[in-house]
């Protein structure tokens, strides 16, 4: 399971507890989001941008 993280606001998407607040069961590998997956909190990154944490 890994981290990923919004270089914008810092918003963090770990695939273990995924994010239920956006739909998205705990284990939800970050690679299965919707290409147009926008950061939930800042809204001006998109999947392509986040990095690795
Ligand atoms: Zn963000």
């Amino acid at each position: 399971m890994s981290v990923f993280q919004c270089p914008e606001c810092g918003y963090r998407f770990d695939e273990e507890v995924g994010d239920t607040h956006e739909g998205y069961k705990p284990g939800t590998k970050f690679h299965t989001l919707p290409d147009d997956f926008a950061c939930p909190d800042c809204a001006v990154r998109f999947k392509e941008d986040f990095v690795e944490a």
